[in-house]
């Protein structure tokens, strides 16, 4: 039985790592597979950081970004199997994405007041059901109790790749520096996960790769 929360038995499968490293097809091919719902938390730190730029503030200014954040309104939700977010009632999508966006969203997510917002909202999911949450602290920090807890990697070159082919303009390696010596919630392998490094693989033998960890955690499929 797939046990995390003992009142209700949902359970949260917790899929943290640096950028552009396969968590989202990972996490997604996970929900189809599982019938889950995939939640990705990125997505909230970039919705609180479009709205701190659409509001002209500087994202290092902290004290005027929680007085904002404190006004905001943050509706998370889903469709079929994957999150949304809306704030002040318009539905965030392509804007999340932007270069602007992924230039300042590490100094968004750096601060606390931030964070403690949006873990509550992060944990609010599993009130709804047992779902696969993607980010950089969901092992460590926001369902620390889940026995499924997997580490995505790959190498950097393989990373910066994936995003050129994309298009979209991503300072990787600076984000990633940024999120892993924050003083809240840093990135880090959580204790208990597994690392997966997807470099080699393709997006069915990651999926299957995951699979096994999965079950070697006592996920029963
Ligand atoms: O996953 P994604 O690359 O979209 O995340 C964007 C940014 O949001 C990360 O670089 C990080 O600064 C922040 N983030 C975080 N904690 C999470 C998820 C994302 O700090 N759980």
């Amino acid at each position: 039985m797939n046990l995390h929360d003992p009142e209700t038995g949902r359970f949260a499968i917790a899929i943290d790592g640096p950028a552009a490293s396969g968590k989202s097809t990972l996490a997604r091919e996970l929900a189809k597979r599982l019938g889950l719902v995939m939640v990705n938390s990125g997505a909230m730190y970039r919705a609180v950081t479009w709205k701190t730029l659409q509001e002209n503030l500087q994202p290092e200014d902290s004290p005027k970004v929680v007085t904002l954040l404190r006004k905001m309104n943050i509706t998370c939700g889903s469709d079929g199997i994957e999150s949304t977010i809306a704030i002040d009632g318009q539905l965030l999508n392509e804007e999340l994405r932007s270069e602007k966006v992924n230039a300042n969203v590490s100094t968004i997510a750096a601060i606390p007041e931030v964070r403690e917002k949006l873990v509550g909202l992060q944990r609010d999911y599993l009130q709804h059901s047992s779902l696969i949450m993607e980010g950089r602290d969901i092992g460590s920090v926001v369902f620390p109790d889940t026995p499924f807890k997997i580490y995505v990697t790959a190498a950097e070159n393989i990373r910066a790749a994936r995003r050129v082919k994309i298009g979209e303009i991503d300072a990787i390696a600076k984000r990633d520096a940024a999120d892993s010596a924050r003083a809240t919630a840093p990135l880090i392998v959580p204790e208990g996960a597994v690392i997966l490094d997807t470099s080699d693989h393709t997006i069915e033998s990651g999926l299957s790769a995951a699979l096994d960890i999965l079950k070697q955690q006592g996920l029963a499929l």
